[in-house]
């Protein structure tokens, strides 16, 4: 984490999970204010962090030259060869060479204007095939979140977009081609729209990927802050076996949009959400919270788990409670104050219901963390379904209501035409075949 961070140009200081406190020494300057906005970014909506990156992920060599520095803005490899530059992606699957211009400052300023006539290309292609809307250079996105020492959180100025790179944009197809139908609205109307912002979302502090169900226009939209994606794999192929491929752009968007999936599906009624976390070990202590009841984690042997906090000024923490949510030391006493409180690390060993990746701070998070495992496909939804079958099982049910609901309403659909998810994550006609090798993958 540090190295990538001392090696970027922006003052990016992604602000670690609390359970990663070293990282948290390491990369501020004792600024208290950054948890603030983590707790904002968290109750606002749905956030996903660079806090959650790992240190190892992203650590980019500086090269000072023209080209490096044409590769650090565009994310486009640039390789000398007879007197040329070609440009290259850098991700498993697109090795083809984009373009090549003269090996020269001059074909670097052409390079520039060509990426950018591909960037938009790609844009509209994307919008053409899944409906959705992708802000241009220099639109209003949204006003800055400003979290105050008081906790309060203010809005400030207007936050303009920025183009995207190319990476975001083939790592948010790969994203869109696994995740139908849920870019689009439920009422098959209104999609997503994409804001790929010139500044962070949220200060201080924060680096996030950020769904709303609502932005300034009431659309459904996705918020990217400058580096959020800047030097993330784009495939999660890309990434290995390990949990880094569930940072890799591919697999941020499909999260996030796993977020509009729950929406569509009704996840902003306090009963729907609360059935379904029910379904995969969450208990709800205040379901007649407006939006939003506060969750305890089941334990498996009948006891309760928290990610708790005392205000927004302190860091958050997993600890033990009892069935209503009240924080208990290590004697089972009840406290008051969180640093009282028995603390837990291990949430995989003593939940009920095993969490599929390292981010589970929620139900919603955690559904749409399992949403994005199922739609990754393939040994991601073998991971989930080996990891945790009761959210395996909730998560399928979920997408095949989704897929019935949205296929059904097509102008074009056929009535003895079904649809489903296929191991692949693609939507596919129900067939034999594609039945059998969901079976295979669920043994
Ligand atoms: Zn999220």
């Amino acid at each position: 984490m540090l190295a990538w961070l001392l090696q970027t140009e922006e003052p990016a200081i992604g602000l670690p999970n609390p359970n990663r406190s070293e990282n948290f020494q390491a990369v501020t300057t004792g600024d208290s204010a950054l948890l603030p906005a983590q707790e904002q970014a968290e109750n606002d909506a749905n956030a996903r962090m660079m806090s959650e990156l790992s240190p190892v992920r992203h650590r980019v060599q500086p090269e000072p030259s023209a080209t490096a520095e044409f590769r650090r803005e565009t994310a486009i490899k640039v390789e000398a060869a007879d007197g040329k530059y070609n440009y290259r992606l850098e991700n498993s699957l697109d090795k083809h060479i984009l373009f090549s211009t003269e090996a020269s400052e001059a074909g670097l300023k052409e390079a520039r204007e060509r990426l950018a006539e591909i960037i938009e290309e790609k844009t509209r292609a994307i919008e053409t095939t899944y409906g959705i809307t992708i802000a241009r250079e220099g639109e209003d996105a949204l006003q800055q979140r400003t979290t105050l020492k008081d906790c309060n959180m203010t809005k400030g100025h207007m936050i303009k977009t920025r183009s995207a790179s190319l990476p975001e944009l083939v790592g948010l197809e790969a994203a869109l081609s696994r995740s139908q139908p849920s870019e689009q609205g439920g009422d098959g109307k209104e999609a997503l729209k994409i804001y790929f912002l010139t500044e962070n979302m949220y200060t201080p502090g924060t680096v996030s990927a950020h769904y709303t169900e609502s932005d300034m226009n009431n659309h459904r939209a996705i918020f990217i802050d400058p580096t959020m994606l800047k030097h993330a794999p784009v495939y999660a192929d890309d990434a290995g076996n390990g949990s880094d491929r569930y940072y890799s752009i591919q697999a941020i968007f499909t999260h996030e949009i796993g977020h509009n999936s729950e929406y569509n599906m009704g996840w902003n009624h306090p009963e729907v959400q609360i059935k379904r976390a029910a379904s995969f070990g969450w208990t709800s202590i205040d379901p007649e919270a407006p939006g939003r009841p506060g969750w305890l984690r089941n334990g498996k042997d009948g006891e309760f788990y928290k990610y708790d906090y005392d205000d927004c000024n302190s860091p958050k923490a997993w600890i033990r409670t009892d069935a209503k949510g009240e924080r208990l030391n290590f004697l089972g006493q009840v406290v008051s104050s969180l640093d009282k409180a028995q603390h837990v690390t291990k949430l995989d060993k003593l939940s009920q219901d095993k969490p599929a990746t390292d981010y589970f701070t929620s139900p919603r998070e955690e559904f749409a963390e399992g949403l994005m495992l199922f739609r990754l496909g393939g040994r991601d939804r073998s991971r989930l379904h080996r990891i945790n079958p009761a959210l395996y099982e909730t998560i399928k049910e979920h997408d095949q209501e989704e897929i019935d609901e949205r296929y059904s309403k097509e102008p074009s659909a056929q009535p003895d035409v079904k649809y489903m998810r296929s191991v692949d994550g693609t939507v596919v006609p129900v067939s034999q075949g594609e039945q059998a090798r969901v079976k295979e993958l669920e043994q």
